[in-house]
């Protein structure tokens, strides 16, 4: 079977040479040993920061070994009794079309309501970091307003539907009118400001008439400095990520002030640290998309050899939704 591995490190902006397909054997399992063919991967913004050699909250993804990831997937060979043939399963196989797991990081899913893909997106780890950060950090009251940025992506458009289903008025920021009227047409947030037209903090200004009380944070940058800029007393900040930063660009931030004269909080979270959250929230999203109430999109590119073109796409916006690679 097909599986990349990090060829090199990236100097700024990840290039293809970055990654390399190699042809592996199928191995003989062990006892306890589950093979998995996987359905789909994840490709996710966090694996940029891994392919750096640099302090973070994980060790770099190492060089020549296959390449970090999320899969949904079919057990296809089962050498560990609670695991049988044809059970759909997710794990962290990484970007390859099958693997060897020892059963303990693989979660069996349920399907018969919620299709498998979702698992890796609003009913996985982009929604359970959505809950967490609305949930724990955001803790948004009844009528408060919300901003979300990357706000038509996997974990954005997660935060948008959670917000308005506890009674918010949402705002999302996203990169274009397509994505914008997405997220207010059939995700249903209140206003979406397009960042690429060029107007941003007067069109924050509009969106957000009572200022802003709770912000959740995925890009940085512009559309985060004008967010500082609107906010309420007492506002808090879901730092969730810093996407237009991973390639090494500069991020200044102007308002600082802010924190001191709205008394402001902000907190970084990492999801995988919060696992015993996660049977709770994703109890929650789970009943939300199987009854339809919470929508969702994806991006999915076809087949392995796809996946570093459309791991740069996502690192350049040009996913709208969930980025999948179908694998089988
Ligand atoms: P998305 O589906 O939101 O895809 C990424 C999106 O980011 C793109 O579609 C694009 O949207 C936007 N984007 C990309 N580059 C830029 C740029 N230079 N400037 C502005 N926007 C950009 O991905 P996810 O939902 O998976 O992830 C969203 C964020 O959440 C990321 O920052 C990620 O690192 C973070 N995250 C953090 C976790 C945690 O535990 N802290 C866990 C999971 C995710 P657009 O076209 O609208 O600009």
């Amino acid at each position: 079977f097909k599986r990349i591995v990090l060829a090199s490190r990236p100097k700024g902006e990840v290039v293809p040479e970055n990654f390399r397909l190699e042809d592996v054997p199928v191995p003989a399992l062990k006892d306890g040993e589950i093979l998995i063919r996987n359905h789909y991967l994840s490709l996710d913004p966090y694996m940029r920061m891994r392919m750096e050699d640099v302090k973070s909250y994980a060790a770099p993804q190492p060089i020549g070994e296959t390449m970090i990831g999320g899969t949904v997937g079919e057990v296809i060979e089962s050498k560990n009794p609670k695991f049988t043939v044809g059970d759909k399963v997710q794990g962290m196989l990484g970007w390859s079309e099958m693997g060897v797991s020892d059963g303990v990081m693989l979660r069996k899913l349920d399907t018969t309501h919620i299709p498998l893909s979702a698992y890796l997106g609003a009913v996985g780890m982009p929604g359970m970091t959505a809950w967490y950060g609305l949930t724990q950090i955001m803790q948004p009251k009844e009528g408060e307003t919300i901003v979300v940025s990357a706000a038509s992506g996997a974990v954005g458009s997660v935060v948008g539907q959670l917000a308005k289903l506890r009674g918010c008025r949402a705002v999302g920021i996203a990169g274009g009118k397509e994505k914008c009227d997405y997220v207010v047409n059939e995700l249903g947030f209140d206003a979406c400001i397009d960042y690429k037209a060029g107007n941003l903090p007067a069109d924050l200004a509009k969106a957000t008439p009572n200022g802003i009380d709770a912000v959740f944070e995925n890009v940085g940058g512009e559309g985060f400095d004008a967010c500082l800029a609107r906010m309420n007393p007492f506002g808090r900040i879901a730092l969730c990520g810093l996407i237009a930063g991973y390639d090494g660009q500069p991020m200044p931030i102007n308002n600082v002030r802010a924190f001191l004269t709205m008394r402001l909080t902000m907190r970084g979270f990492i999801v995988s640290e919060h696992m015993e959250l996660w049977p709770q929230g994703l109890r929650e999203l789970g009943t939300l998309v199987a009854a339809g109430r919470l929508k969702f999109r994806e991006s999915i590119a076809d087949g392995l050899a796809s996946a570093p073109d459309a791991f740069i796409g996502l690192l350049k916006g040009r996913n709208f939704g969930k980025q999948l690679v179908k694998l089988a």
